[in-house]
């Protein structure tokens, strides 16, 4: 196990939980083979922050974008606010989180306006768009396939996947990725297990979505990205395979989507 190889495709570390021991949090991770991670941006405001620890830690690259349910903090100038931010930095692989998320929050217009320009700005700056979709896969789909049509729709990740069997193969048809997170270790979650059984070995990631959503055997506790291995060995066994197959195929698409050897 000592070679295993694996990029953390989603987690945040700016929040105050990782105040203390973010030396530490590094220390773990790189003992367990976390070569790479991506810190998703939920808001403008954090670009400082993540910028900052991208160039304390050669590990992290980040997105730059604003989650749904920030979206009523978009504005007119966010759009080049973040532009800016993407192009000045070549840490940034990503635009994101951005998405819908009609679980928690209902006001779909105020989510769709934000996403749009979010999405629109990935395409131009040919950059991937990292989604959070929950409770609301009918309609990022139908968002999806018209910027297809007009054949501008960016690629993309489905982070922390939730979804069907069904809907995941919408999303793959469009051209997208899948990224499992410690759910997929939750007993109970039936239907992420049998799409991390099915999903094609060039179209996944694997994810903490630190600090939420530990994997077993740290359910409840807080997430870090040394915990990845948990997916990968759980995904491993769901597809019938090894944890460094799985380590490698996540790894290889993860570079493929965020081409992160462009960078260096
Ligand atoms: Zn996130």
């Amino acid at each position: 196990m000592s070679d295993i190889q694996l990029i953390d495709s989603h987690c945040h570390l700016i929040f105050e939980n990782f105040e203390k021991d973010i030396e530490d949090v590094f220390l773990r991770l790189r003992a367990k083979g976390v070569k790479k991670l991506v810190h998703a941006c939920c808001e403008l405001t954090e670009i400082p922050k993540l910028k900052k620890l991208s160039h304390e830690f050669k590990e992290v690259y980040y997105s730059v974008g604003l989650h749904p349910l920030e979206a009523k903090k978009w504005k007119l100038s966010s759009k080049s606010l973040l532009r800016r931010s993407a192009q000045e930095d070549r840490r940034v692989v990503a635009i994101g989180e951005l998405g819908l998320d009609f679980f928690k929050n209902e006001d779909k217009t105020q989510q769709i306006d934000a996403l749009i320009p979010q999405m629109e700005l990935a395409y131009e700056l040919e950059l991937p768009v990292i989604i959070h979709c929950r409770d609301a896969a009918n309609s990022m789909i139908e968002i999806c396939k018209n910027l297809s049509k007009k054949g501008n729709c960016p690629k993309g990740v489905l982070h922390c996947w939730t979804g069907t069997p069904k809907e995941m193969k919408q999303f793959l048809d469009l051209g997208f990725y899948i990224s499992f997170s410690g759910i997929v270790t939750f007993s109970k979650a039936h239907e992420i297990h049998e799409c991390a059984k099915i999903v094609p070995n060039d179209r996944y990631l694997i994810e903490t979505d630190s600090p939420f959503l530990a994997p077993v055997p740290y359910r409840g506790k807080r997430n870090e990205p040394a915990f990845v291995e948990h997916v990968a060995h759980f995904i491993a066994d769901l597809r019938s395979t090894d944890s460094i197959t799985i380590a490698k195929e996540s790894f290889k698409n993860a570079e493929d989507l965020f081409k992160f050897d462009l960078l260096s």
